[in-house]
């Protein structure tokens, strides 16, 4: 009875989402909640590491829009300085912010996946709105995030680095 709210993808962090197959299922823009999807609650800024894995994932070919049901403040001072557009106060699951990032950023529903680590509210806008939907775990709920930070850029350099290996050989 609940398979209406079930994502169509699972993942245990941002880092684990495969973006080469959605870019290759044609979704080609990605709306990310912030709190407990991107960082904890309480840090007000991303670290640098995390600023290049935008930067990477941008780099492929991604429309990148923050989705938040946080303040003008919080969302705001995170996203100051960086080239992204960003709906606060989204008021998920309800379809005003969702409409309103769709109009920002000029793109069809069916080119577009709601990424976050809310059911009810994440998960359920993007349901509503038919788009792809992928459920991340909170990352508050992990001690180290900022390795997983780490590591993620890591590995985004090193398959960079394994594919140019491979057209060299
Ligand atoms: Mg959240």
């Amino acid at each position: 009875m609940f398979n209406y709210l079930y994502p169509d993808l699972y993942v245990s962090s941002v880092f684990e989402i495969p973006y080469a197959k959605l870019l290759s299922s044609n979704i080609n823009t990605l709306l990310f909640d912030v709190d407990n999807t991107l960082l904890p609650h309480f840090v007000p800024r991303f670290e640098d590491g995390f600023i290049s894995f935008l930067a990477e994932i941008s780099a492929m070919g991604f429309k990148i829009c923050i989705l938040s049901n946080g303040s003008k403040k919080r969302v705001e001072l995170l996203m100051e300085n960086l080239p992204y557009k960003y709906v606060y106060r989204a008021c998920k699951p309800l379809l005003f912010g969702i409409n309103k990032a769709f109009s920002v950023l000029d793109t069809a529903s069916g080119n577009c996946a709601v990424i976050g680590d809310q059911i009810f509210t994440d998960i359920l806008v993007g349901k509503r709105k038919k788009v792809y939907t992928i459920l991340v775990e909170p990352v508050s709920k992990k001690d180290e995030f900022i390795v997983k930070i780490k590591r993620g850029v890591e590995n985004l350099i090193i398959n960079e680095y394994k594919k140019s290996r491979s057209n060299i050989n």
